[in-house]
């Protein structure tokens, strides 16, 4: 059994490159290059040497000492939120932009929600010097201002989306429409492991460097680099398939992907997709999706903007089905609990999207002495309002 995509762009039964026709130059551009210039000697350099002097990576593997007592259980935390721009998401935009480079692009584009995704894109647009533009809904630009001030500051225009319910989906509408429009120049960068093939490829590909560190850390802390079990949170699924991806062939490693409940899987205002959701086509590939019996997308719903998708990637659908990975759900309030936790265990403010992958600890049965890596995807800065009003500080 075969983890990985297949020639034809595939995951089993899901993946492929559902896109309007007059995408396909686009795609299939880069689906024909991406392989050989990720694989080349130059780029290879370039990309570990603004990993490490530009992101700051590796990032720590911490035994994190006050939760392996909680939980009777060596838990790791891989370090994400120690990464330039405070989460993983730098990794991807980071390989993505050389990679656009040596395509010839001149322009950038990007889809972002909580704006996340459209601040790691900005900042790479700056270092690099390539024009910059975020399509980001009517709606989220409201919600999100400090991050919309960060990619103004960075010199990106940003574009309010307007149609539809005015987020995420929407804005990513408006983002494949401008690609269409401008084929020749322009390069799309996606922010997590979804879209058609081949991005959720090329991004585990990017992402994988977590996984890699965390091989070796691991292997000099402990002298074993296969710990028991690896727990990640899942959105789109990009820092989950990172920290997965090195691991995927050990069947040794249980892998537990930690999805965002909301209010409760059953509430109607949940972001649950293996729980809730059907197969079905999405943003280009076929996955798992929460969609109504005619096959209309429901609004998902989490307390952590980075989690409120309705999909998965299609490797994520994969790894669902034949039961490699264990999909879990975390509450809104487990969630924030854990963030607090965290913080008063370990002096750590994890993203709230982090805090889920925590939370799910407290309902594990550990014997004593396994291994447990947790990603820490990112910083919880940007949650700080969330959490004060929740707790009243
Ligand atoms: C965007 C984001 C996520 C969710 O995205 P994935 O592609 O599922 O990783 C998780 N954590 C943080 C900190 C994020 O910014």
């Amino acid at each position: 059994m075969s983890y990985f995509v297949n020639e034809k762009g595939y995951y089993g039964d899901f993946g492929g490159a559902y896109i309007p026709e007059m995408l396909y130059p686009n795609v299939e551009e880069l689906r024909q290059n991406y392989l050989q210039i990720i694989g080349d000697a130059d780029f290879q350099q370039e990309f570990h040497y603004l990993l490490k002097n530009y992101v700051g990576r590796p990032s720590p593997l911490y035994l994190a000492k006050r939760l392996s007592e909680r939980y009777n259980a060596n838990i790791f935390l891989k370090r994400e939120d120690l990464n330039h721009t405070g989460a993983h998401k730098i990794n991807n935009t980071i390989g993505q932009i050389l990679l656009a480079e040596r395509l010839g692009k001149k322009r950038i584009i990007a889809e972002t929600g909580a704006g996340q995704h459209g601040v790691a894109t900005a900042t790479v647009c700056a270092l690099r010097g390539l024009e910059c533009v975020i399509y980001m809904g009517e709606i989220d630009i409201e919600r999100q201002a400090p991050n919309v001030a960060r990619m103004k500051m960075l010199g990106a225009t940003v574009v309010s989306a307007v149609s539809g319910s005015k987020t995420l989906k929407d804005a990513t509408n408006e983002a494949m429409r401008d690609w269409i429009n401008n084929p020749v120049d322009t390069h799309y960068i996606i922010g997590s492991v979804v879209g058609p093939h081949p991005y959720p490829d090329m991004v585990s590909i990017f992402q994988s460097v977590i996984s890699e560190e965390t091989k070796r850390q691991l292997m000099e802390q402990t002298g074993n680099d296969q710990p028991d079990y690896v727990l990640a949170c899942v959105g789109g699924g990009s820092n989950a398939m990172g920290m997965f991806y090195h691991f995927l062939d050990d069947e040794k490693v249980k892998l537990v992907a930690v999805e965002a409940a909301g209010k409760g899987v059953s509430s109607g205002h949940s972001a649950a997709t293996t729980f809730l959701g059907k197969e079905g086509v999405l943003h280009g590939s076929r996955s798992i999706l929460m969609q109504t019996a005619d096959g209309q997308v429901i609004e998902p719903y989490s307390v952590s903007a980075g989690l409120d998708y309705p999909g998965i990637g299609p490797q994520h659908a994969h790894l669902f089905k034949v039961g490699r990975a264990e999909y879990v759900s975390i509450t809104d309030e487990e969630s924030l609990e854990a963030g607090l936790l965290c913080t008063r265990l370990e002096g750590i403010i994890p993203a709230i999207e982090s805090a889920h992958a925590i939370a799910h600890l407290e309902k594990m049965k550990f014997t004593g002495g396994e291994n447990v890596v947790v990603c820490l995807s990112g910083r919880g800065d940007k949650d700080l309002d969330t959490y004060s009003k929740y707790f009243g500080f």
